[in-house]
């Protein structure tokens, strides 16, 4: 299943539009911008409370982030099968240059190179279009002649044709209705084989019978070998084996220091899954992984979500090393700890809700690592596992990352997104106030309870809604997290202090959906990823069913457009009335419901405010995306080889952090 993260795009904007939170004092020594290229940020965030792990937790941690970067090849693999080859050749070019570094060409090789490690591989890691390079194919072929022999690329022809022709491995995935989704997307999670092939071999895989069904798929490539369509494991001795094998090595180190006997069992699991690939194995581990709840330490380690494969099954390899924030986790706790109340109270009908809500365990968390496809743009929630039958019988593990949140946060203070986009300065002084923490509380929401609420009806496929399903299901998410914002359950339950905080977050999640998400999209391009679908669903419903009350308004102000929210309490309401119809589109699987509304509120931008929003936002200079380097971990040992602590300093910025990686994690590439 898929949809367990959320972009950081919600956030993203939430800390565009906060020009000062609460802890914005607190930490003017730390650097948080490390580099600034095409539409890219890079950030750095801070690890607090590692100083405060045990030496035997900082061991632990140690080992998994080591862990964690020795798989940093893999996900650049899987998305393309030149990545590695066209990395390796930009990056021996960039650090063997021996001409003007002021040059543009040079310039331009370096943007190109950034790119490419921000998306690990040559495609965009949001929009999935290739990247431009802004290089001549006659000044790389020069210096490539100029590298040493043993660095020069076996084919660069091939490559050159790769990196320059924009018809070559256009889209990494490919979602176009009609089209083959296979052939027609450039990830390496197929080789030789059409969607009809690979949707044969497995409906004649599938055993639809059994109640525990595997995760058909989610470790391995399918490639036409022989003439028979055929599954390549991601294994010790299948593919990817040098970087699993390393893996697996640091999971072994890890395992010494386990905090307890049940996560000695979660390494085990996942060790023995590596080293077989029998998903049954994963499966194991998953229950294990998810049923471990007394671990401050945690991680993700695997190949874990599939937006990366138009047919949703193979799991782009990641990894996450993270520990529990108690303090905060209080929060979601008491979240969790209501599920049922929430559930009970939801605006559905109550046909669609579900008499038990199970297994909802919810924590804040610290990041120590993020790697593979949390690297270096990461999500700032985790739901997993995302196997349906887990989910249902042991519950979920949702998380929220408050140490990415805070770095989004603190790192936009003063962009002038605010002055720009914001109506009036009441407005502006609510946002301040209280955006940071009703956006965590959104997020905690919509991981902990609304992905979790509400149930089919008896007989319908969970994957009635098709193409449309990842949208709607977000949707139902935020709409539950949106409604629950402003109860006064959640006044009674300690975590907002003011009635009135609820605001900020529906005049961001609002303005948000109706304008700023568009500097996101290219002119004449329509809305594309689901999130940004979601969002734009959401709030172009309420603003047209609330029109007659007036709830949202769009007013003119020399010459701009702002979003003005006239009655929010009516706007909880049309949250609560869309809520109730998505639920129902889910519960009976409506197929023709769902896909009306996406089409009609989600996909089509209006030009003009489309360009405004882009005309008023390049005067900003704000990057639309953004992503991080990690700190960097060093053991100290004593005389007999034992660690006694684990160092953590923030310095490395990020052309050296990924030529490091390159340099001594990156087993899948030739020296
Ligand atoms: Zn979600």
């Amino acid at each position: 299943m898929k949809f367990k993260y959320i972009a950081a795009t919600a956030m993203m904007m939430a800390a565009a539009a906060s020009t000062q939170s609460v802890m914005a004092n607190n930490n003017s020594d730390f650097n948080y911008v490390v580099d600034r290229f095409a539409d890219i940020e890079v950030l750095r965030y801070k690890v607090p409370g590692f100083e405060d792990l045990s030496t035997r937790q900082k061991a632990l941690v140690y080992y998994l982030t080591e862990a964690a970067i020795a798989g940093r090849d893999i996900l650049c693999d899987q998305n393309g099968k030149y990545n590695l080859a066209i990395r390796q050749l930009i990056e021996n070019v960039y650090t063997n240059y021996g001409g003007n570094k002021e040059s543009r060409q040079y310039k331009a090789l370096e943007k190109y190179l950034k790119q490419i490690w921000f998306g690990n591989g040559i495609h965009h890691h949001y929009s999935m279009d290739k990247f431009v390079p802004e290089f001549d194919e006659t000044f790389l072929r020069y210096e490539v002649t100029k590298l040493p022999a043993d660095k020069q690329p076996a084919d660069i022809d091939t490559l050159c044709k790769v990196i320059f022709d924009p018809t070559v491995l256009a889209k990494r995935v490919n979602q176009a209705e009609g089209a083959d989704l296979i052939t027609t997307s450039a990830n390496n999670l197929y080789e030789g084989v059409t969607q009809k092939q690979v949707e044969d071999y497995y409906n004649a895989l599938k055993d639809t019978t059994v109640a525990n069904p595997i995760s058909y798929g989610l470790n391995t490539r399918v490639a036409m070998v022989d003439g028979k369509v055929t599954e390549q494991t991601y294994r010790i001795g299948g593919l990817y084996s040098d970087a699993i094998s390393r893996i697996v090595d640091n999971l072994r180190k890890a395992r010494a220091y386990a905090e307890n006997d049940k996560q000695a069992t979660v390494i085990d699991l996942l060790i023995e899954y590596y080293t077989t690939g029998d998903l049954a194995t994963f499966d194991e581990y998953s229950i294990q992984w998810v049923e471990d709840t007394d671990s401050q330490v945690d991680f993700i380690n695997g190949f874990i979500e599939s937006y990366g494969d138009p047919l949703g099954m193979t799991g782009a390899w990641e990894s996450i090393v993270n520990f529990k924030n108690i303090k905060a986790s209080q929060r979601t706790e008491a979240l969790s700890n209501n599920a049922q109340w929430f559930e009970d109270h939801s605006p559905v009908d109550p046909r669609f809700r579900k008499d038990k809500v199970k297994g909802v365990t919810a924590k804040v968390i610290t990041a120590a690592i993020l790697a593979g496809d949390a690297y270096p743009a990461t999500p700032i929630g985790i739901n997993l596992p995302n196997a349906n039958w887990i989910r249902a019988a042991h519950g979920s593990k949702s998380v929220t990352i408050e140490n990415i949140t805070q770095a989004y946060d603190e790192a936009s203070h003063g962009n002038g997104f605010n002055e720009e986009f914001v109506i009036d300065d009441a407005t502006r002084q609510l946002l301040d106030k209280y955006l940071f923490i009703t956006d965590n509380l959104h997020t905690d929401l919509h991981e902990c309870l609304g992905h979790g609420s509400g149930r089919l009806l008896p007989g319908v496929d969970p994957d009635a809604l098709k193409a449309h399903g990842s949208t709607l299901e977000e949707t139902r998410a935020d709409l539950f997290a949106l409604y629950y914002l402003a109860d006064a359950k959640l006044l009674e339950l300690g975590l907002l202090d003011n009635p009135e905080a609820y605001k900020a977050e529906y005049y961001k999640y609002i303005l948000n959906g109706l304008m700023t998400q568009l500097m996101r999209i290219e002119p004449g391009k329509d809305v594309e990823e689901a999130h940004m679908r979601n969002r734009k669903l959401i709030a172009e419903w309420c603003y047209e069913h609330g029109r007659k009350d007036n709830v949202i308004e769009m007013v003119k102000v020399d010459g701009k457009t702002f979003i003005k929210i006239n009655d929010y309490e009516r706007l909880r309401g049309l949250f609560g009335e869309l809520l109730g119809e998505i639920q129902r589109i889910k519960s009976e699987g409506d197929y023709e419901a769902g896909r009306d509304l996406v089409e009609k509120y989600a996909v089509k931008v209006d030009p003009q405010l489309h360009k405004e929003v882009l005309d008023r936002y390049a005067h900003l200079d704000i990057a639309p995306y953004k992503g991080f380097v990690n700190p960097v971990y060093t053991p100290v040992y004593d005389a007999e080889g034992n660690i006694t602590d684990v160092t953590i300093d923030y310095t490395e910025s990020y052309i050296p952090q990924m030529l490091r990686y390159s340099r001594d994690y990156s087993p899948l590439t030739k020296k």
